[in-house]
């Protein structure tokens, strides 16, 4: 299985060098979206990438990627391998952000695409997810290896998708730090770190997108993703307008009920920057069995969904990096 996802991935980074896009004209940083994302082409996620990414950080070799584990750390070297065959650039000079979670050696594994207007470059937007789990557990039917297939190799997945996407459209005037967190089921360890740093070297954080649990559909909901802390900023508007072929994004009232706003990495960046720091998901509470579970395997997650949600958000992803600062808003 191993090998046949390598040459996948060898193909695709192949063939998504030749397909550089300018855009031709700069708008200034008032403008509306309007005058900027026609030109774009954004290019759809590759639905067999995803499946691979998942495929890797799900198989039983990684042992559920619990954090100070071997298996956590092949996939942190995977997910270093696979940002740098992208060309996405390593976080200030190092694609591992090293931290302690708890005695346990940890890290992040992070990248950048420099922004590209001389003043909104020093304003940074965060695309992340969670890439650790909780390795073995109380056996279920004889299995006790959590995979954590859809908790979080589909939020990781998505943000690979989302960066091989942005380096292809090649057009992004605000700076973009993609981050892949270890150490979330410690307690949000990895982003907390990581937030404090950026805060503490003064980066200007604008916006935090956050992708957890994208593996299965949402059911009933005619949006295909519904957004924690939905009423605290207007980045839900902002996704809805910014695509014209669907409704992205809805309030699930269950997310308000269990403070999932408060449960991923989108938090500390919320409570660090007081910026709009949201995560997407497509878990419902009805759609999947197996949260924390043995059962949490690659079976269970659908990638032609996972690339459906990162078709779906990449238009407000364009507007957010390039022209739409984002407004907090009320409270939920
Ligand atoms: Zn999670």
């Amino acid at each position: 299985m191993k090998r046949i996802i390598f040459i996948l991935t060898a193909a695709i980074f192949i063939a998504s060098c030749g397909t550089q896009k300018k855009v031709s004209q700069l708008s200034n940083a008032s403008d509306k979206m309007a005058s900027i994302l026609p030109d774009v082409k954004i290019p759809k996620a590759s639905v067999s990438q995803i499946a691979a990414d998942v495929a890797f950080l799900a198989s039983d070799d990684l042992k559920g990627r619990d954090t100070g584990s071997e298996g956590i750390l092949a996939a942190a070297k995977y997910l270093q391998n696979r940002l740098h065959e992208i060309g996405v650039q390593p976080y200030k000079g190092d694609f591992f952000d090293d931290f302690d979670a708890k005695g346990a050696r940890a890290f992040n594994v992070v990248g950048m695409l420099p922004g590209t207007d001389g003043v909104l470059k020093n304003e940074i937007v965060v695309i992340g997810a969670h890439y650790d789990h909780i390795g073995f557990m109380k056996a279920v039917a004889g299995d006790s290896l959590a995979n954590g297939a859809n908790d979080n190799a589909t939020g990781t997945a998505s943000v690979l998708a989302i960066a091989q996407a942005l380096k292809q459209i090649d057009f992004n005037r605000r700076t973009v730090v993609f981050a892949l967190f270890s150490a979330e089921e410690k307690g949000l360890l990895g982003s907390k770190h990581l937030a404090k740093r950026m805060k503490a070297e003064k980066e200007n954080v604008v916006a935090m997108l956050n992708f957890e649990m994208t593996g299965t559909p949402m059911v009933g909901r005619e949006y295909i993703a519904y957004i924690t802390g939905h009423d605290k900023s207007n980045m839900a508007t902002v996704f809805n307008e910014a695509n014209k072929d669907r409704v992205v994004t809805g309030k699930l009232a269950k997310a308000a009920d269990f403070n999932l706003f408060m449960r991923s990495d989108n938090y500390p960046f919320y409570n660090e920057f007081q910026v709009p720091s949201q995560t997407f998901s497509t878990f419902d509470f009805t759609n999947f069995k197996y949260y924390h579970q043995p059962g949490d395997e690659i079976t269970e997650v659908s990638a032609p969904h996972m690339a459906a949600v990162v078709d779906a958000v990449m238009p407000g992803i364009m507007a957010v990096i390039n022209n739409e600062r984002l407004k907090m808003m009320g409270n939920e």
